[in-house]
């Protein structure tokens, strides 16, 4: 593999390279589980990192994509099926006036700073350190995710042109936004943020933050963008907006707005929306964009997502996270769970982490452990401390029972 594929992977975590395991080759999964080349079965935390709130294969996204893909695979064309789903998501959130769609997380923030600069004709952006925001030049300045997972402060082939017009500063960190404003505020296209962060592990917005940002934004007459990708449809039904009440002007989905499928989407206000190709200056276009599968898959999870499905899901993540700090606290083990609604990290640590650097000084070692011993015993977790765990309404009693064995196997290995 490794001699056809760059590390033998697509994308770079999946090389378990921070958790020191050889990665084991998925042929299937179903629901909680996903199952590898020599017939393990898992419980699965990764979920395909995210977009798949009813678990693997669910029932109705795969009806729902065999059923468009006999009348055509992509057409290049306006199709019934784009405005369907871009209706749905105006549904869940309320804020919006229009939607673009695109084919990835990346593209959508890629695309979104692009909107920002042209309608502002502004440069410079800014991000915050241990945030993610896929893998476009502008973001690769302290970014989080698999930079994190990997100890890579900067890629290598952006050019410092282009990384000097990204100023990042720390998460949750008031006087530093302060700062920022006062002495770049007039040159600030846009502020984009993880409104939870989940990409240095799970990290939640201090009080005053979000308000923060959208008065700075709003004083200075730059874009505030909020990167949903993570947090879109999966803490609320109107994401992070919803759950902290901070509206922004634009933001970026993915993930389960494809429930498994390529997507991604930038959505807002119309005034900075009209100003993409071809009714506006900024160009924006793809091949895929609107694919007519990945369209009525996200629209077959957005019809059935409602408020049952998500207390559903943070009761269960309430569930595995407290009863994993009580293992942990009788066996001396330092775990701080931080958790945003469903989503949640684990860190050890004494500590509390509100951002990337109390992250990055938490016992990965320690987490490598964790990740070894869980495997080993059925359950495959994040192989990245800066990561989130991901559940779905597929994980239930059964599954919570073998994944707190499994962790009780750790604590008696690792504690005291
Ligand atoms: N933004 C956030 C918050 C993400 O977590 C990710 C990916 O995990 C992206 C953007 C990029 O999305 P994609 O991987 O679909 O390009």
């Amino acid at each position: 593999m490794k001699r056809l594929i760059p590390g033998g992977v697509n994308s770079p975590v999946r090389a378990f390279g921070a958790v020191g395991r050889k990665p084991f080759v998925t042929t299937k999964a179903k629901g909680a589980y996903i199952y590898d080349i020599d017939g393990n079965r898992y419980v699965d935390y990764v979920m395909s990192w995210g977009p798949l709130p009813f678990g693997h294969a669910f029932s109705k996204s795969i009806e729902a994509i065999t059923r468009t893909a006999r009348h055509g695979l992509s057409f290049g064309t306006v199709s019934r099926g784009e405005f369907e789903l871009c209706n749905l998501v105006k549904k869940h959130i309320t804020w919006i006036d229009m939607v673009r769609l695109v084919s990835s997380g990346t593209e959508a923030c890629m695309t979104a700073i692009r909107l920002a600069r042209g309608f502002t004709g502004r440069k410079l952006i800014v991000k915050f350190d241990g945030g993610y925001h896929g893998h476009s030049d502008s973001f690769l300045v302290r970014a989080g995710s698999g930079l994190a997972t990997g100890g890579i402060p900067a890629s290598a082939g952006v050019p410092s042109e282009i990384s000097t017009l990204t100023i990042s500063i720390p998460y949750n960190d008031l006087e530093a936004v302060k700062n920022c404003f006062d002495r770049h505020g007039e040159d600030i296209a846009a502020v984009i943020v993880e409104p939870a962060a989940g990409n240095m592990g799970v990290i939640p917005p201090a009080e005053g933050f979000l308000e923060l940002l959208r008065t700075k934004t709003a004083e200075s007459g730059s874009v505030l963008i909020f990167d949903e990708v993570i947090t879109g449809f999966r803490v609320a039904p109107g994401g992070a907006a919803e759950l902290y009440g901070i509206i922004p002007d634009i933001a970026c989905y993915g993930k389960i707005l494809g429930g498994g499928m390529p997507i991604g989407a930038v959505a807002g206000k119309q005034a900075i929306m009209e100003m993409l190709a071809p009714i506006g200056p900024v160009y924006q276009a793809g091949t895929l964009s609107g694919n007519p599968i990945s369209a009525a898959c996200g629209a077959a999870l957005l019809k059935r997502l409602n408020k049952r499905i998500y207390r559903q899901l943070e009761d269960y993540a309430i569930e595995l996270t407290e009863s994993l700090k009580t293992i942990a606290g009788c066996r001396g083990i330092p775990l701080v769970i931080n958790r945003a609604a469903s989503l949640f990290t684990l860190y050890f640590s004494r500590e509390n982490i509100d951002d990337f650097a109390a992250a990055q000084r938490t016992d990965m070692k320690l987490y490598a452990g964790l990740f070894g011993v869980m495997l080993d015993n059925g359950v495959f977790i994040p192989p990245s401390g800066y990561e989130a765990w991901f559940v779905s309404t597929a994980h239930g009693a059964a599954q919570l029972k073998q994944t707190l064995r499994a962790f009780e196997r750790f604590a008696v290995l690792y504690g005291k």
